[in-house]
């Protein structure tokens, strides 16, 4: 039972207050008189309940109002809250169709950035292949010869029937390297048999001042030559680094012939730590650093002048002839 179901009397009574009526019970008490005198004065009649005062009443209306008021404002919140937890629900249901939508668009994104990622790999695939098809070997490849004995097979039968062609058309990617092969591996040499190299090198047959072993001359005497200018100077120790190993083939047979000259042919392409480079200075009385193309920086910059005994020169010339001579007239200067 709420409190409006009530009437106002109903109310009244529930709190032990009755309605006033102005013809029953008693006029409104008079305060007793003071006792008067020792003599006990008669006691007093007894007072009925007094009447709730005028001003109480109209508090007590007035708070049943408030009450009332209090009252239907507290049921408008309620439906209130009510109406808006109604429209919460909704907007719960519009925030969960709402993230179902979110959800699907990122993996769509998802799948849309996988699937980039995916072009950008191929992509990549293909532009190192452009980039490997600059080169000879790819050509090859793509011309459907399937490996290394195939391409050297059409290659040598191009140079066969169409050199000029085969040469004007391939492109050095790294020229030093060619340049480098070229001098380890291809000596130009007269037609005597005691020029040919041995061994892993190509040789082109030239005219005898161009033989780079003998120069047209006769290399044995070359080399006494060079052998007695050394012993002559006192120079018993020489030391080349650098040149072919058809060179160095040649001048270590030519130096077995001289026991009294020591020559260390020290090989121009593997480096040689610091310190052998230090020890040849230091026991070598000559040390010859030779060739331009074949000898890398990172050996001959390992030979300073100073570091020992021996005196440092550098020979261009290719051919022993022309490298002994060079030295020759070192030595004797
Ligand atoms: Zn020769």
């Amino acid at each position: 039972m709420s409190g409006d179901d009530l009437t106002f009397e109903e109310m009244m009574a529930m709190t032990g207050v009755r309605s006033y009526d102005g013809s029953k019970g008693p006029a409104p008490s008079k305060p007793p008189p003071p006792p008067s005198g020792p003599t006990a004065a008669p006691a007093p009649p007894p007072r009925p309940a007094p009447a709730l005062p005028s001003a109480a009443l109209t508090a007590a209306r007035a708070e049943v109002a408030s009450l009332t008021t209090q009252l239907a404002a507290a049921r408008n919140d309620v439906a209130a809250a009510e109406a808006r937890a109604t429209t919460a629900e909704g907007h719960t249901e519009e925030a969960e169709e709402r993230i179902r939508v979110l959800v699907a668009e990122r993996d769509g994104v998802d799948r849309k950035r996988r699937s980039l990622s995916d072009e950008l790999t191929e992509t990549r695939t293909q532009l190192l292949a452009v980039t490997a098809s600059s080169g000879l070997e790819a050509t090859l490849r793509e011309r459907g010869l399937g490996s290394r004995d195939e391409d050297i097979e059409a290659l040598l039968g191009l140079l066969d029937v169409r050199a000029d062609q085969l040469i004007e058309a391939i492109e050095l990617a790294s020229p030093d390297q060619f340049a480098a092969l070229l001098d380890e591996r291809v000596a130009l040499v007269c037609g005597r048999d005691s020029c040919l190299p041995d061994g892993p090198t190509a040789s082109v047959t030239v005219q005898a001042r161009r033989c780079e072993i003998c120069g047209g001359s006769d290399i044995r005497a070359a080399f006494a030559t060079f052998a007695d200018a050394c012993a002559s100077k006192g120079v018993k120790n020489v030391v080349v680094v650098g040149g072919s190993p058809a060179y160095r083939k040649q001048l270590g047979a030519l130096a077995d012939a001289h026991p009294d000259l020591r020559m260390d042919l020290v090989l121009g392409t593997v480096r040689r730590p610091t310190h052998k480079a230090e020890a040849d200075m230091r026991r070598a009385d000559v040390v010859v650093i030779w060739g331009a193309t074949l000898l890398d920086h990172s050996i001959s910059e390992n030979y300073k002048a100073g570091t020992g005994k021996a005196r440092l020169m550098t020979v261009r010339d290719r051919g022993i002839t022309r490298m002994l001579s060079a030295v020759r007239r070192y030595v004797a200067g």
